[in-house]
């Protein structure tokens, strides 16, 4: 299977990982460690679908260096904005915006996954 980039669709420049759930938020929700159910996946053995199950941590799919760099800033700023958010102080109506234009960003990444 030919391994594509999350962000941009081409093939990976490098060997880099992207967790499509950040870590600090998996970090922030609970133990990195556990596990849930990403979709199904063949069994070529069997010819069945089958569950994928996977702890958060290592929920991770290629992307390129420069993207995944270009990502990891956005990152920063809207854990701040998370952090705002749950702490309960005023957040602008701009931080907000930028908050979910990157969560639609994510669930996007992982219903293409
Ligand atoms: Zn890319």
């Amino acid at each position: 299977m030919n391994k594509f980039c999350v962000f941009c669709g081409k093939a990976p420049d490098g060997k880099t990982k992207e967790h499509v759930i950040p870590k600090w938020l998996i970090q922030l929700t609970g133990d990195i460690n556990r596990e849930a159910f990403f979709g199904f996946i063949k069994d070529p053995e069997l010819s069945e679908f089958k569950k994928r199950k996977y702890s958060f941590g290592n929920f991770t799919f290629p992307a390129c260096n420069i993207c995944n760099n270009k990502y990891a800033s956005l990152e920063e700023v809207v854990k701040i904005i998370l952090q705002n958010i749950l702490d309960g102080n005023d957040v602008l109506s701009s931080d907000l915006s930028i908050f979910l234009d990157w969560l639609s960003a994510n669930l996007r990444m992982s219903c293409n996954s």
